[in-house]
């Protein structure tokens, strides 16, 4: 209870009348809350943007919902699927910062859409929370959105260190949760210890030292693109943890990441199903933890076995 009261807490600037529930994983989170919100009304319809992480999408097939699918980023395609709709029930789903790609969803063009049409907005922050913002509130900071139609999602096991998710929403929207979130009912409650443990990671990037982390990241990440100076393949254009460098060709993605690893870099090499055929990327993840030393001898690493490929 001391748990979720702080978590809504850190979205009580961008949700009005906020309530939050933990989760056991993300997933779970995922999961739970959209298959309750489809059993709002037998008319609902879900609007989910390409990229969303497996998890949002195995909910909506859970769920059994009308499911429209608008391209990445695209608002335009979007707003036309939801003039379109007469669900009476609209719920647009999205990953605030995309997991193998690292770029941001357009949020504030997004939640003006859902307004205009009233739909609810779901945004999944789990690599946003922690590292976004200036308190490290997650996409809804960093984006200075507020409105009672968000329901957002935080996962703990990324940058807060420990595990789980919370959902944070207007508190009628939580108290339907409890009651029809099928993972949340069903499953055994997270021990005490693990909330303990994240109150800790909670007071950590609410802290000044979390506020340096975030700082070095940020500084981390300019390193990396100032210092990779690739000829053939392509840094994806983010300014998140998440640097993907695409190189489209399965097998060589896994031979440069092997290269990387015998290097002593741990680079894992992301290929389809996991993103689109013909997309394979190295997906670099970088943590205020890096040294810059770090940072720059994998740069190095990589403009020099790019050159000898
Ligand atoms: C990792 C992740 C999840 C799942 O969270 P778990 O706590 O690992 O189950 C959900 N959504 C996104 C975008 C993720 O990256």
């Amino acid at each position: 209870d001391q748990l979720e009261q702080r978590l809504a807490s850190f979205v009580s600037d961008n949700i009005p009348g906020v309530a939050a529930l933990y989760f056991s994983t993300g997933y779970m989170a995922n999961v739970g809350t959209i298959t309750a919100l489809a059993a709002l009304d037998p008319s609902v319809e879900v609007f989910s943007e390409a990229l969303n992480h497996a998890s949002l999408i195995d909910g909506m097939r859970l769920a059994r919902v009308k499911v429209n699918v608008y391209d990445h980023c695209d608002t335009t395609q979007l707003e036309s699927m939801l003039g379109a709709s007469s669900a009476r029930v609209k719920l647009v789903v999205t990953d605030s910062v995309f997991s193998m790609d690292g770029d941001l969803a357009p949020l504030p063009n997004i939640l003006q859409l859902c307004a205009k049409h009233d739909a609810w907005l779901l945004v999944d922050d789990a690599h946003g929370f922690g590292t976004l913002g200036d308190r490290g509130r997650g996409a809804l900071e960093h984006f200075g959105l507020r409105s009672d139609r968000l329901i957002y999602i935080g996962t703990l096991g990324k940058a807060a260190g420990v595990g789980g998710a919370f959902v944070a929403a207007e508190s009628s929207v939580i108290d339907w949760l409890v009651q029809r979130a099928r993972s949340y009912v069903y499953s055994t409650a997270s021990p005490p210890a693990r909330a303990y443990a994240l109150l800790e990671s909670l007071n950590i990037i609410e802290s000044a030292d979390g506020k340096a982390r975030r700082a070095r990241l940020q500084y981390l990440i300019d390193l990396l693109n100032s210092e990779l100076q690739l000829e053939h393949w392509t840094k994806l254009q983010s300014s998140t943890a998440i640097q993907p460098v695409m190189l489209g060709d399965n097998e060589q993605v896994t031979q440069v990441s092997a290269m990387l690893h015998d290097a002593g870099f741990w680079v894992p090499a992301i290929r389809p199903p996991t993103v689109p055929a013909d997309t394979a990327r190295l997906r670099i993840t970088l943590s205020a933890a890096h040294s810059d030393e770090d940072v720059v001898a994998l740069a190095r690493t990589l403009n020099q076995i790019e050159s000898t490929l």
